[in-house]
């Protein structure tokens, strides 16, 4: 099965960290993700952006490597014919972080629609007391600023998940106000669900972040993901 594959691939690596090269693992739970791919030479990376309509988000992606824009290592909005310096640059910028970084290639993504869409988080700690805890928020700045989260144990309801995306300071940005579009609040509302139940599936999954998890009015997509397994 897809997911066990890609928690066994990693501990194969002596790793217990996942950045992007994880995402199979939210296509498995029918978690939407951008189109995209990850790479390791310049020449694929143009034949994935050439596929994809419009710029792309290039990424590094590297277990060594789990804050990638701290050390450059994102670029938004990159035409074809940026695609070979991208790629050459992001793995320089990898290299002068750290030598010796696992890098396992470049993420080409699709870029998500973040003028219409709002940045959330989902993400999952496990509690020693409480056990699993699903956590959701607004993403980007406002993670930071606000510290605007809320927890749940998991297994989360249906009930409880729509709580979640109702209570956090900053629910009413959610719901279009400030003439704001508002986010499809019933596809957080799944994912989050679905998200708990790959919890519940996967006990060695110790902690997960989906940072961000774009939600515009047409729907909601992962962009991000890292985890770490036991
Ligand atoms: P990291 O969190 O490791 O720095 P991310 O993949 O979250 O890396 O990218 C950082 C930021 O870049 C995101 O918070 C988002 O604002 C932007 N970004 C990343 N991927 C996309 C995408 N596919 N479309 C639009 N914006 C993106
Ligand atoms: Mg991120």
């Amino acid at each position: 099965e897809a997911v066990r594959d890609i928690l066994e691939r990693v501990k194969d690596r002596g790793d217990n960290r996942l950045g992007v090269e994880a995402m199979g693992l939210l296509e498995a739970y029918g978690i939407p993700i951008p189109d995209g791919d990850i790479v390791d030479s310049p020449e694929d990376a143009r034949a994935v952006a050439e596929g994809i309509e419009g710029d792309v988000v290039m990424k590094i992606v590297s277990p060594d490597i789990l804050h990638k824009s701290d050390i450059g290592g994102v670029k938004v909005g990159v035409a074809d014919d940026e695609v070979d310096d991208a790629y050459e640059d992001l793995i320089t910028r990898a290299r002068n972080y750290q030598p010796d970084a696992n890098l396992l290639g470049v993420q080409v993504q699709e870029m998500a629609d973040l003028d219409s869409g709002t940045e959330t988080i989902v993400g999952m700690n496990r509690d020693p007391q409480f056990g699993p805890l699903m956590m959701f928020g607004l993403g980007g700045i406002f993670v930071e600023v606000l510290e605007d989260t809320t927890f749940r144990v998991a297994p989360v309801s249906e009930s409880e998940a729509r709580e979640m995306t109702e209570e956090i300071k900053t629910a009413p940005l959610l719901r279009g106000a400030r003439g704001r579009d508002p986010a499809d609040v019933d596809g957080i509302v799944e994912t989050i669900q679905r998200l708990s139940q790959l919890v519940a599936d996967f006990p060695a999954i110790m902690e997960f972040d989906i940072n961000p998890l774009v939600a515009t009015p047409d729907g909601v997509a992962a962009v991000d993901i890292r985890l770490t397994v036991d």
